[in-house]
């Protein structure tokens, strides 16, 4: 994925989509606990009930070390948010972590 991206065009796009999940948390009634967030191919497992783990659509298909960067920077840690990109329950991908070739 690296291989892809320059640095700049990462810390971009993961802005870009920072600024569209948080706005999503934020119209969703900035609740805290855990968010999953989902691919546009929807991906999902049925697991957690939507109620339980609120989901939060992306624009785009991410690559997974970018998805990742939700785990490591935990933007709105602060309000007692988590986001996650797995299943808390069986450890599915709810996002596919490929995103098609050619689109960035
Ligand atoms: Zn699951
Ligand atoms: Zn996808």
């Amino acid at each position: 994925m690296a291989a892809y991206f320059s640095d700049e065009l990462l810390s971009q796009r993961y802005e870009v989509t920072k600024h569209n999940v948080v706005t999503q948390w934020f119209n969703m009634g900035a609740r805290e606990g855990d968010y999953y967030l989902q691919c546009p191919c929807n991906q999902e497992c049925y697991c957690v009930d939507w109620n339980q783990v609120p989901r939060i659509s992306l624009n785009f298909c991410l690559y997974p070390g970018e998805l990742d960067m939700f785990i490591v920077f935990r933007p709105m840690e602060q309000y007692g948010v988590k986001f996650n990109w797995h299943c808390l329950e069986c450890s599915n991908e709810l996002s596919c972590g490929y995103p098609p070739h050619g689109t960035e």
